[in-house]
């Protein structure tokens, strides 16, 4: 099979790409390999970028109520191919269908009708006239905007860029990782098929180069990332060598998560086990260190070990309806997290888990380490799996220390039956996003985004749609 990159709905179809450079997916439960995409080079960038900036003045001026129209008929047809998504994300990346097909895949249509409710609402401000001068500020879009993604929850990712710049009138370019092109290239149909007019939404195929020509593009206005740390840093770099483009990044953490000693242990354990590992913990906000009041330590790490163990029962067949935990997306993060739990060895003490699970596909272990010293790599690196640290505390202050002790600040979870805690802890935490009695949720209305080096800028809400608009103030003279 030979997938086809969409360079730009100009040609109202997929196109092949100049350049020979291609990208192999193999299927991580089963190491086959699923198929090829097209990494687009500087021809498709620079064709896609020259169609999108074609379509922005007239996608702009088009009545806020018709752009609204397109973007849930687009989430409709989100949902009614939600089964074509589903196969197209687990033979890429191994997220079990239960998990791409209840969630992902609903959530994405739900972002798109969201911001097209925020299409015609977009209001600007007008002040009492001071002196012989009237001011007034409105917002218009930035223009043409491009989106890169990651491969852990591919077309949400893709849906908290593209709405919000679609319903404000930018057009754009996305391109998702290549690690998982598959459901990104199956809603490059569902583009033409809303009707969305040519070069107005584009997705392009492609790997890290592709993604560094779209940072360092001059044509392009502002770039909207989500990834690693590191790729982060090359995106602000390439922007400011090329033409100052906005940017805004979704980069990683290392979140705690906080249990006192009044905490429901039932909640607490459930998120910190359920919760942490859900997606194989590829999630930028799981909780991936722990710190335990001391006086219920001991019982509560027993607990945890115990659930631990018992969802290793239910790591498998990202197909089967029982499978909770699929395989890691591929063979490299395969490599990757099995190379921290070798270092966590030396690190830490080993509770559970702490090897690769069969001898075929990308699964490993859910895996705990007690203890491992503060400057342990286990402990200060985004390992993205599922491999969990455990700490203790003696009181709040301590805890409160140690939940900030990291260079990220994406997330944060603190269990308590105490309000009072919960509000104190949570607004000392130095993270975007807190929950409370169970992992932070993303929704809807709730600005999304990271302290520290998680990043800049905010996703979701209305900051998520102020993100792709930019104001204009004006001043009149009343004078004559
Ligand atoms: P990655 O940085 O390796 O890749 C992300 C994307 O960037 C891919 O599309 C890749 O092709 C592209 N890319 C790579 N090098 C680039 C370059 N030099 N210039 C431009 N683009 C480039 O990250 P990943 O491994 O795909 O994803 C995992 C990371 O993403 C984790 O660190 C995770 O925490 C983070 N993440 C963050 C959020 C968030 O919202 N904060 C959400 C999900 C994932
Ligand atoms: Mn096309």
């Amino acid at each position: 099979m030979y997938l086809f990159l969409d360079v730009a709905n100009v040609h109202d179809q997929f196109v092949e790409g100049s350049s020979s450079a291609t990208y192999e997916v193999f299927n991580p439960a089963t190491d086959e390999s699923v198929g090829k995409i097209n990494c687009a080079r500087e021809t498709e960038v620079d064709a896609a970028v020259a169609a999108a900036r074609a379509a922005f003045e007239p996608w702009a001026a088009t009545p806020a109520a018709k752009r609204a129209a397109l973007l849930n008929k687009f989430a409709d047809l989100i949902d009614a191919n939600n089964a074509e998504l589903v196969k197209a994300e687990v033979k890429a990346m191994g997220q079990p269908a239960t998990v791409a097909g209840g969630f992902i895949v609903p959530a994405t249509a739900q972002t798109f009708r969201y911001y097209a409710g925020w299409a015609d609402k977009i209001e600007g401000q007008a002040f009492p006239a001071e002196g012989d001068r009237l001011n007034i500020v409105q917002y218009e879009p930035i223009g043409v905007c491009a989106g890169i993604g990651p491969w852990n929850v591919t077309i949400s990712t893709l849906s908290w860029k593209v709405a919000p710049a679609l319903a404000a009138g930018n057009t754009v370019l996305y391109k998702t990782s290549e690690k998982s092109p598959f459901s990104v290239l199956v809603l490059a149909r569902l583009v033409k098929e809303a009707g969305f007019p040519a070069g107005v939404f584009n997705i392009i195929s492609g790997d890290g180069v592709t993604g560094a020509l779209l940072a360092s593009h001059m044509d392009i206005d502002k770039i909207s990332f989500t990834g690693s740390g590191p790729s982060g840093r090359k995106i602000i770099d390439a922007a400011a060598k090329s033409n100052m483009k906005k940017v805004t990044l979704e980069l990683g953490g290392k979140s705690p998560s906080l249990v006192f000693e009044d905490a429901d242990i039932e909640s607490a354990l459930t998120g910190n086990s359920q919760g942490f590992l859900f997606n194989s913990s590829q999630v930028c906000i799981a909780a991936s260190r722990l710190f335990v009041q001391k006086s219920i330590a001991d019982k509560f790490i027993d607990g945890l070990k115990a659930r631990f163990q018992s969802l290793d029962g239910a790591v498998g067949d990202p197909n089967s309806p029982n499978t909770f935990i699929g395989p890691l997306a591929d063979k490299a993060q395969l490599e990757r997290v099995l190379g921290y739990i070798e270092t966590g060895k030396s690190e830490a003490k080993l509770l559970v888990g702490g090897e690769r699970k069969g001898d075929k596909g990308s699964f490993v272990q859910p895996t705990i380490f007690l203890n491992p010293a503060r400057d342990a790599r286990i402990y200060k690196e985004e390992i993205f799996g599922p491999v969990l640290s455990v700490l203790t505390f003696e009181t709040e202050e301590e805890a409160v220390k140690l939940a900030n002790d990291t260079s990220y600040g994406l997330s944060a979870t603190v269990y308590t039956g105490n309000t009072a805690r919960a509000i104190r802890v949570a607004s000392k935490i130095k993270a975007g996003t807190v929950g409370v009695n169970a992992p932070f949720l993303p929704s809807m209305g709730s600005p999304f985004g990271g302290y520290k080096q998680s990043g800049s800028g905010r996703e979701l809400g209305k900051e998520g749609l102020m993100a792709y608009l930019q104001a204009k103030s004006i001043s009149i003279s009343l004078a004559g």
